[in-house]
């Protein structure tokens, strides 16, 4: 089987860790046909806008994106492209895995879950206005709709199933937000009470922050609104290793766009010195969803023994404050080859190192 897919390099060190995560791609042996858009800053330079119609075609047409980060640009007047493309494609859901990888750069090294966020409406809807002409006070409006609640709850029971994944716990304020907050709740429980198999429950998102500081081995799937998602997988990228490594996809009906947590961190661009592994790790996710699972595994698995062995592994991950035994720090480049180079060698029927402990629910005597 061949695959077509969209590749936008994207901007800062977008172009160095998209380089770094197709040699690893390629490294598989899975038949992978690059298309390459540019997004973005270079976009903007040739097309005069930073999201021209012909990157929307290429991903509708192949279903499939590998995306580096893009600069917001600040002040003139575009809007962000990331938010532009998920409403465009309507990818409606954005799921990131924070997995601790080889216990490295985490104080939390059984942490092995994944967040599920709604990213078309919420707090993120765009409805805001002044309430006065001095401009004193101001509102936003919280959109939740039942369609949207049903369709990310589903997703995120769909994906437990699919991805072997044990539980499902929903994030809400629906004590607060008895309206927008309950309507989301109600569609969580009505959807848990389809999926008999896949243990469901509830967690307050005040108390949700305390829990996962404290024991995010406890979690495995956590499905919540927009605003919610967003803040809770920057807290789980960092309890699982930091931005370096944390991978993030965004799906829609038929189309699937695979991006890093992270930026495009423009003080490294260029410098062959980011992390790749987020990057990377978008390709193990892009695998796994086609089905290419053997692929993905001897992704993720070379990924972990290279991290695991710190010999050549980047700045994050060697320095001092980030890892108790400190190493020098390699190039990106260095790492992506040495992580392609050991794709093809890997067992990838050995289990994969997941931690135990993951998955079985919180504690629900503390809720709050
Ligand atoms: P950032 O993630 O780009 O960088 C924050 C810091 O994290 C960096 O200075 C660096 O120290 C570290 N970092 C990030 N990625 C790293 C990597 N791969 N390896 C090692 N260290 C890494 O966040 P920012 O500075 O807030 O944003 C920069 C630009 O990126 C902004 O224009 C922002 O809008 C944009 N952005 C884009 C996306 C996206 O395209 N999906 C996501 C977030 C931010």
């Amino acid at each position: 089987m061949s695959y077509r897919v969209t590749l936008i390099p994207g901007d800062g060190i977008g172009p160095e860790v998209t380089a770094a995560a197709r040699r690893v791609a390629d490294a598989t042996g899975v038949s992978i046909e690059w298309e390459v858009v540019d997004a973005g800053e270079k976009a903007i330079e040739r097309d005069g806008s930073p999201l021209p119609s012909g990157v929307l075609e290429s991903i509708r047409h192949n279903h499939l994106a590998l995306k580096g980060p893009i600069t917001t640009p600040i002040g003139s007047g575009f809007r962000s492209v990331n938010v532009a493309l998920r409403q465009q494609l309507d990818l409606y859901a954005s799921v990131r895995p924070a997995r601790a990888i080889a216990g490295e750069g985490t104080r939390f090294p059984e942490t092995d879950l994944v967040v599920v966020r709604e990213a078309t409406e919420g707090l993120y809807s765009g409805v805001e206005h002044w309430v006065d002409r001095d401009h004193t006070a101001a509102e936003t409006v919280n959109v939740i709709t039942r369609k949207a609640s049903d369709r990310i709850v589903r997703f995120a029971f769909e994906y437990a199933r699919r991805e072997h994944r044990h539980h499902v716990t929903a994030v809400h304020k629906a004590n607060i937000m008895k309206t927008t907050g309950g309507l989301f709740q109600t569609a969580f429980r009505e959807m848990a009470a389809k999926y008999p198999d896949i243990p469901a429950d509830e967690r307050l998102i005040d108390n949700m922050c305390m829990q996962l500081a404290k024991k995010p081995e406890e979690y495995d799937v956590i499905v919540t609104t927009n605003l919610f998602g967003d803040i809770l997988s920057d807290l789980c990228a960092g309890l699982a290793g930091g931005l370096g490594v944390a991978p993030g996809a965004l799906y829609g009906e038929n189309l699937a766009v695979f991006e890093p947590v992270h930026g495009s961190a423009p003080k490294y661009a260029g410098q062959d010195k980011a992390d790749p592994v987020a990057e990377i790790l978008c390709v193990e996710l892009l695998l796994r969803h086609v089905g290419e699972t053997e692929a993905a595994d001897r992704v993720f698995r070379a990924v972990w023994e290279t991290i695991a062995e710190k010999k050549v592994v980047t700045y994050d991950l060697a320095l001092p404050g980030y890892t108790p035994h400190p190493v020098p720090a390699s190039s990106c480049s260095a790492m992506a080859k040495e992580i392609a180079r050991k794709v093809p060698l890997v067992d990838p029927h050995s289990p994969l190192p997941r931690p135990s402990g993951a998955g079985h629910g919180g504690d629900p005597h503390l809720e709050a």
